[in-house]
């Protein structure tokens, strides 16, 4: 349970971190030290490798990258897809739009299949498209779409993309480290995440998971100096870890920090079990008091879910929002288009216990379903 924070953020990124994590940031670091790059760095890459794949870490590498995560997206799109390749990018939401919008601003040659923001990837126009566009060269999709929580059929996605033998590139960013996988026994080429997501570090830079032979094979794609990601690599590994150009040093150092301590928890199926439990008793909770859910139970990802707002009309969300974070909980607005609604992420520092006091003040701030009361006092 948290106990030290002015208030908890229910929110899919920054999230709550532990004091510890925060602790570990009062130091400075050298950035060209091995200290640092032996010490921190290195252990960091390695341990990344380890969580992304337990059957085959010799066949994968990580690359750190500064800035938040849509800077690792950008930077693995853009240093991946060549001029001659073709993308075809699955959405079903706002992150999914956004591989796609940063495709158009490179001038990547690019398809886009949008099944909805309420429905998965349509697998069978995905097969189909592999099929007769033999243009296509790479595969991209989101893994837990957070703009609504859903959690994508990834094995089911990766299955057909393999069968076609194209690169696949996937936006783990809000599931990595939450939510178990093997990226050698999906055939995942390149997975981007970030610092503060699942992890539970704090903000500032992304990695990538990258199949190192397929990696190499990309040098001179790059179209951005600070993004390129085969140089960042190279630096990474001629350098015992140095980061081309200044790294953020006190947010690895947390991570590092926040890394031994998703260990100790018992690792990403531990860590998966217990937001599955913060979700499961927020939903519950939250049908009992009255809210319904945006999306069907079998979409739901332990990460964030979507609820609607009260149909009432003396709700308010920004009334509802500022009553929670005065009792210590910061929930987040939909982003859903033509849905209204917000949105409760069970990730993070969070436990639990949280999430029975969070619904507590739930109810407490629920005032405009109390109106009988004050009309009867
Ligand atoms: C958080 C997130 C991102 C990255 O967002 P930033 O604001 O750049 O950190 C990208 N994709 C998904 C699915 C996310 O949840």
């Amino acid at each position: 349970m948290n106990t030290d924070n002015p208030y908890i953020l229910l929110t899919p990124g920054p999230l709550s971190t532990s004091p510890t994590v925060r602790e570990a940031m009062l130091r400075d670091w050298c950035t060209w030290d091995d200290d640092y790059n032996l010490g921190i760095i290195t252990p960091i890459r390695q341990g990344l490798i380890q969580l992304a794949t337990a059957t085959r870490p010799e066949d994968y590498t990580c690359v750190l990258m500064q800035g938040s995560g849509t800077f690792s997206v950008e930077s693995m799109i853009g240093s991946v897809v060549p001029d001659d390749g073709k993308l075809l990018v699955l959405t079903n939401g706002a992150y999914g739009d956004r591989l796609a919008e940063i495709a158009s601003y490179l001038k990547i040659k690019h398809l886009v299949h949008d099944s909805g923001e309420l429905a998965p990837p349509d697998l069978k126009r995905l097969e189909q498209a592999l099929l007769e566009d033999k243009q296509i060269t790479h595969v991209i999709a989101v893994h837990n779409e957070t703009t609504t929580g859903m959690m994508n059929p990834l094995e089911d996605i990766a299955k057909v993309v393999k069968t076609h033998d194209k690169i696949f590139m996937v936006d783990s960013m809000s599931a990595f480290g939450g939510v178990p996988l093997d990226v050698a026994e999906l055939g995942i080429d390149f997975l981007v995440s970030s610092a503060n997501k699942c992890i539970q570090g704090v903000p500032g830079f992304g990695f990538i998971i990258a199949k190192t032979c397929e990696l190499r094979k990309t040098e001179g794609i790059a179209r951005s100096l600070s993004l390129d990601l085969y140089k960042q690599w190279r630096g990474h590994e001629t350098g015992k870890g140095k980061w081309r150009f200044t790294s953020p040093t006190h947010v690895t150092r947390a991570f590092y920090q926040a890394m031994l301590e998703l260990e100790a928890e018992g690792g990403v199926f531990a860590r998966y079990k217990r937001y599955s439990e913060n979700q499961r008793r927020l939903v519950s909770g939250m049908e009992k008091l009255g809210f319904r859910c945006v999306l069907p139970e079998k979409y739901h990802s332990p990460i964030i879910t979507g609820f609607y707002n009260p149909e009432h009309v003396d709700y308010n969300f920004m009334k509802f929002y500022n009553s929670l974070k005065e009792k210590g909980f910061v929930i987040y607005p939909g982003k859903v288009t033509g849905i209204d609604s917000f949105r409760i992420g069970t990730i993070g520092h969070v436990f639990p216990e949280d999430i029975t006091r969070l619904l507590r003040a739930v109810e407490e701030s629920m005032y405009w379903a109390y109106e009988y009361e004050l009309l009867g006092s």
